[in-house]
């Protein structure tokens, strides 16, 4: 029992201090991408070439890169020629509609709070139903490491239930595959409205490696109104928390500022 509770005591706080400080991302994170159209060669074709999902597309002669598809595997970086895509260090990517994610133009906007009603509804107390809608798990890896000891995402008031009758929303992971899309439909009618949908990862956004299966339907919105949209493959665990806490209203939008 002694050795215990010095090992405890040796271990210190490991706790976060995020959202009250920045995160500290390792080196080899891969956040938001840049699109250097400058470098572009007009005729050039060898991202989009490259890219498993589509989610590169030239319009235009401008090229466009869809967040919401983007497995940020870096193969279409290792196939330009020009140093025109790199993938930098912002995790802040969730989105509240799917156009925000296709990067071709102004900048990704920081994700909106929900409407003041709800927010009054769900801003310090929020319970979420995580549905696995089909997908590999590694976005369920993520999403469970908010309940460690490191991110203990209780303490931010949000919780994962195991009723969708105790919920106020879903979270949402996987392409919604055939198999899944009664259960995922049942699972919401379940929930008491007002109720909110959050999709994270490229699967539950669009498909994701599985996009276009037959047997997939292509991301959560197929089936469901979604409020809130977390790209990444899987997305990190700041990614996710810093969506929704951004949806809450709960975050001040610059990195490390003070909870509102
Ligand atoms: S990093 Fe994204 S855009 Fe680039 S090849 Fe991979 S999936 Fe396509
Ligand atoms: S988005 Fe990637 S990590 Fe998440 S379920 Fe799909 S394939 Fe797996």
């Amino acid at each position: 029992m002694l050795k215990a509770l010095r090992a405890r005591v040796h271990q210190g706080r490991r706790t976060i201090s995020y959202p009250d400080d920045a995160p500290a991302l390792p080196d080899r994170f891969r956040g938001l991408p840049r699109l250097d159209a400058e470098r572009c060669g007009p005729d050039c074709a060898r991202c989009i070439d490259a890219c498993p999902t589509g989610a590169l597309v030239k319009r235009d002669g401008r090229l466009g890169l869809d967040l919401g598809r983007c497995l940020f595997c870096t193969d279409c970086v290792e196939a330009c020629p020009e140093g025109a895509i790199a993938y930098g260090g912002e995790y802040r990517m969730a989105a509240r509609t799917r156009e925000e994610l296709v990067l071709d133009g102004p900048a990704l906007p920081l994700v909106a709070a929900l409407d003041a009603e709800t927010r009054r509804l769900f801003g310090r107390s929020l319970k979420l139903r995580q549905v696995s809608a089909g997908g590999c798990n590694g976005c369920e890896a993520d999403v469970n490491v908010l309940n460690t000891v490191v991110f203990d995402l209780g303490r931010l008031g949000i919780q994962f239930v195991a009723s969708p009758r105790h919920a106020d929303g879903l979270l949402i992971t996987g392409p919604v595959t055939e198999n899944m899309r009664l259960a995922l439909r049942k699972t919401y009618d379940a929930v008491p409205g007002p109720k909110i949908v959050i999709a994270v990862g490229a699967c539950a956004i669009s498909g994701g490696p599985y996009v276009d299966h037959p047997e997939v339907h292509n991301g959560a919105h197929r089936v469901l109104p979604v409020d809130l949209y977390v790209p990444g493959c899987p997305p990190h665990p700041y990614t996710i928390l810093h969506g929704l806490l951004g949806l809450l209203g709960r975050i001040d939008q610059r990195p490390g500022g003070p909870r509102t």
